[in-house]
Order: C-alpha cells, then sequence, then structure tokens
C-alpha cells in the first residue's frame, strides 16, 4: 500500500474542483479505499464517473489521478484492486476533451494523462507479460495501443501474448484508431482526429 498511499498524499486535492462540482478532496479517501485503504483491508469499488471522467470528458483531478493509478500498478494492491486501477487509467488515457473551466486554462487533459502513462510503459508491460488475470492483461495492453510510441515493440510482445491476450487485442483491433501522442491535436494532420480505441 505505501506506493499508492503516498502519491495520494502527494497530490493537492483540495485546489482542484472536481467534476461534481465540489472541491476534489474526496477523491483522496475515495482512491485509498479503491486501492483497500490505509490498513490493507479489502478494497471496494468507488466509481470515479462524474467526478474525474465522462464518456465526453476529463475533469481537472484526472492527472493526478492517472498519477495514482500508475503508483497502484507500481505497489502490491490486491489483484481487484489493480483490476480497477486499470479500468481507471483506461478512461484517463481514453479521454477525449477537457472540462471548460480547465480548457480555458491552458490544460489538455486527455494529452497530460497520456503523457503521463507513458512513463508507466514498463509497468504496463509488466501487467500484460504477468498475466495475473486475463482482463487484467487485456486492458494493461489496449492502454498501450494508445500510449506507446514504438509500435514494433507493442506488436511484437503481442505477438509473444497472444495465448492470453483477448481476441480483440491479438487480432490488432484495438489499434485501429490509434494517433501518435506527439502528434494528437496539431493542426493539419488527419490522423490526430482519431479518437482513442472503444472501451
Ligand atoms: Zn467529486
Ligand atoms: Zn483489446
Amino acid at each position: 500500500m505505501r506506493l499508492v498511499e503516498t502519491e495520494i498524499a502527494r497530490q493537492v486535492w483540495k485546489g482542484m474542483s472536481c467534476g461534481c462540482g465540489d472541491s476534489a478532496e474526496h477523491l483522496a479517501g475515495d482512491l485509498l479505499q479503491l486501492a483497500g485503504g490505509r490498513f490493507r483491508q479489502e478494497p471496494s469499488h468507488v466509481g470515479f464517473e462524474g467526478h474525474v471522467w465522462s464518456p465526453a470528458v476529463l475533469w481537472e483531478p484526472a492527472p493526478a489521478v492517472t498519477a495514482v493509478a500508475l503508483a497502484a500498478l507500481a505497489d502490491d494492491v490486491p489483484a481487484t484492486a489493480r483490476e480497477w486501477f486499470l479500468d481507471l487509467l483506461q478512461r484517463m488515457v481514453a479521454g477525449e476533451a477537457t472540462d471548460h473551466a480547465s480548457a480555458r486554462r491552458g490544460l489538455d487533459l486527455p494529452e497530460l494523462c497520456r503523457d503521463l502513462a507513458v512513463r508507466g510503459l514498463w509497468l504496463l508491460y509488466e501487467e500484460v507479460m504477468s498475466n495475473r488475470s486475463s482482463g487484467s492483461a487485456g486492458t494493461a495492453f489496449e492502454i498501450l495501443t494508445v500510449v506507446e510510441p514504438d509500435r514494433a515493440r507493442l506488436h511484437h510482445v503481442r505477438e509473444i501474448a497472444a495465448d492470453w491476450l483477448p481476441l480483440c487485442c491479438r487480432t490488432g483491433q484495438c489499434d485501429d484508431a490509434w494517433r501518435p501522442v506527439a502528434a494528437a491535436g496539431r493542426e493539419g494532420d488527419p490522423g490526430a482526429k482519431a479518437g482513442p480505441p472503444p472501451l
């Protein structure tokens, strides 16, 4: 629990606006609960839709939540919690737009989240290769299809992990909507308009 707890404590939730309209302060407790709490209790599910993400936008706390999800993957959280954090991370990298208030401040939240996730590349590859559960391996692989700039490496791992990856990952269906992170949103780049893969 130590790493995830440290990362939760490091973020300045108080100064952020949550998608629900309140201060994002409540997210610290919610994320800790998702990880199993301070004393390694059973993790319990908390929904972050309407607070951090919606099908349309990401809200201000999204990059902080991305950092916490990555710390959770590096930690020894229970398997159910790993799956929840992976699902949350997938929502963050698949974000399509930034809430109005953050956009006015010049923030591109989906891009910030994807930039953070790239730094956790090897955590995601480890999740794919360890095959702790096929659900987790598939979710980690799908996050990689969005953020991994080295497509040759991704395809190589896909071949190695073909036996346990879900069909959509094995067949490359998840790669269809890939766009390079650095080129996303650039003017005149036809690839920049492609959306993230369907969840
Ligand atoms: Zn909220
Ligand atoms: Zn897939």
